[in-house]
């Protein structure tokens, strides 16, 4: 395993947890060269869990791009990876919870909106600007106008992103007969 600090690659497993469920084992690991720590995750590889996009499209549920969409919202915010990593442990939990083993990115993205609001403005409205769809505008633009007496949600709305420029990730075409 490649340390992430210097790139090495060899280290040390100095713990190993195995999961509540069992599902996956835990190992912190330490590096041979700059004697970091970081931390790894040992899973199965099963049956893919999926999301199915507004078009109706389906693909694999991945925690690294659940990841990167909270990252990218984020940017230079004052939040810790540790939390952003319990947003997606949550999103996959959500996902593993559901009998048919597929769940929509609008309700990921619902959730992962709700934990954002609680932690932090800026990154929730810039979330909620790639995730949601036409219809839910006026309702987003109206909690907008709450938003908009503190000084942080200023600062986010002045960074949405530009009309026209297409958003990164799961952001959707225009429906026909708009
Ligand atoms: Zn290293």
């Amino acid at each position: 395993m490649k340390c992430p600090f210097c790139g090495f690659d060899q280290d040390k497993v100095v713990d190993s947890r195995e999961s509540k469920e069992g599902e996956s084992i835990r190992r912190r690991r330490e590096c041979l060269r700059c004697e970091k720590r970081f931390t790894t995750y040992e899973r199965i590889d099963e049956i893919p869990y999926m999301v199915v996009k507004k078009d109706g499209r389906r693909e694999k549920f991945e925690r690294q791009k659940v990841l990167n969409g909270l990252l990218r919202a984020c940017e230079k915010r004052p939040v810790s990876i540790g939390r952003l990593e319990q947003i997606v442990n949550e999103a996959e939990a959500f996902v593993i919870d559901s009998p048919e083993r597929e769940r929509k990115t609008s309700e990921i993205g619902e959730l992962i909106m709700n934990r954002l609001r609680n932690i932090d403005k800026v990154a929730y409205v810039r979330f909620a600007s790639v995730y949601l769809d036409f219809k839910d505008v006026q309702e987003f633009l109206a909690e907008l106008q709450d938003l908009l007496k503190s000084k942080d949600a200023k600062e986010a709305a002045a960074r949405l992103p530009e009309k026209g420029k297409p958003a990164a990730g799961s952001a959707s075409k225009p429906k026909a007969g708009r």
